[in-house]
């Protein structure tokens, strides 16, 4: 007997390669069987997922999660797993001595299962006129890599924001350095935060390790897109080292024009995630899966827009195997969405807009097995 079964969606998970209509069975807060097809008598409770998208459990790589500490930070619930996102990754709105609070009233509290990078700077992200960084005895390597140590099940890494509002110029490869050190003391990645015209991105990926990851990757200027329309050449060679390129769309942090350029030259995201945050999240982010509409309209295929929010982030957090895939033993995380048709305009983080005439909608989000179904017929 299975606890769940969901029928008749359009199942895409790329970890299997499955784009196909399936049925997928949860039992014990676990992924039980996808098949074809699965008798709807052996399930206690039957969902219908007809004309529905069937993914595993999507994850956002870049929110901020710790409200009225962080000063970007949101409920971690109301725009993660109410918006089709199981797993989210907090990127630096803590750092070791805010971090104890975050994990004990918001990341253990939450129903969205909440990861957490370190922000180098040990007071993390709490106000937006001053930078953590701008004094740099905030950037503490001693106590960020114990803090990563000591909770380690939870943080994967470090990170550093690079632009020139967070820390001076003649600082920036001091910061990142010492993000490096205390991530490498504790076996985490190194997330670094970009933009700004006067450091190219090119001049930092070379001092990133394989894995580690570059946010806001499609930004108007400091991003991936040269001033030719063409992907700067060294961060191609950067990713063939295995550097990151992640979206992280943000209040600031994304441009139609990118985002063109990018993959009009075969340069799609490694990673698709939103940084929705207090000024973003009424736009022009609004949630995750906005954010996968815009890849979509400028040409991604959806398959591919899964992958870079499912098996792809799961892969880069280094989650195992149990995340970002329906794998009979994985986590039972299921997100049902809709591909709804109709005419929607979206906003990049220049105010650019564009006419859309598809949007990825959320309709039920499964975690462990148990439904969260805020619009489910
Ligand atoms: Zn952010």
């Amino acid at each position: 007997m299975y606890d769940m079964l969901i029928k008749g969606g359009t199942v895409i998970d790329p970890s299997q390669g499955i784009d196909a209509v399936q049925e997928v069975a949860i039992t014990a807060g676990k992924v039980a069987a996808v098949e074809a097809s699965i008798n709807e008598s052996l399930a206690k409770e039957v969902i219908d997922a007809k004309g529905l998208i069937v993914t595993p459990g999507l994850i956002d790589m870049h929110v901020h999660a710790y409200p009225g500490v962080c000063c970007y930070g949101l409920e971690p619930d109301v725009t993660n797993i109410a918006r089709g996102v199981t797993t989210a990754m907090d990127c630096g709105s803590a750092g070791a001595r805010t971090f104890p609070a975050f994990r004990q009233y918001f990341i253990e509290r939450a129903e969205t299962r909440l990861y957490a990078l370190l922000n180098i700077s040990t007071m993390g992200i709490i106000s937006s006129k001053i930078g953590e960084l701008v004094d740099m005895r905030w950037a503490d390597v001693g106590e960020t890599a114990a803090a990563g140590r000591l909770n380690r099940d939870i943080v994967l890494g470090v990170k550093v924001r690079l632009s020139s509002d967070v820390v001076a110029m003649d600082d920036k490869l001091d910061a990142l350095k010492r993000g490096i050190e205390a991530a490498e003391s504790f076996g985490g990645i190194v997330m670094i935060h970009v933009g700004d015209k006067e450091t190219p991105l090119e001049t930092l990926t070379t001092h990133l390790r394989p894995g580690d990851v570059v946010t806001h990757a499609f930004r108007q200027w400091g991003g991936v897109a040269s001033a030719h329309r063409d992907v700067v050449a060294e961060l191609r060679e950067a990713r063939g080292l295995g550097i990151i390129f992640d979206v992280g769309h943000g209040a600031g942090s994304c441009s139609f024009d990118t985002v063109e350029t990018a993959l009009a030259n075969d340069f799609q995201p490694d990673t698709i995630s939103s940084d929705v945050s207090t000024i973003s999240v009424e736009g022009p982010v609004f949630d995750l899966v906005t954010t996968m509409s815009k890849f979509l309209h400028y040409g991604m295929e959806l398959y591919d827009v899964v992958r870079c929010t499912t098996q792809a982030p799961a892969k880069v957090m280094g989650l195992g195997e149990g995340l970002g895939t329906l794998r009979p033993g994985a986590n039972g995380d299921v997100t049902i969405l809709s591909l709804d048709e109709g005419v929607f305009t979206f906003t990049d983080a220049e105010g650019n807009t564009t006419r859309a005439l598809k949007k990825l909608n959320p309709v039920a989000t499964i975690k462990d097995g148990r439904l969260y179904r805020p619009w489910l017929r």
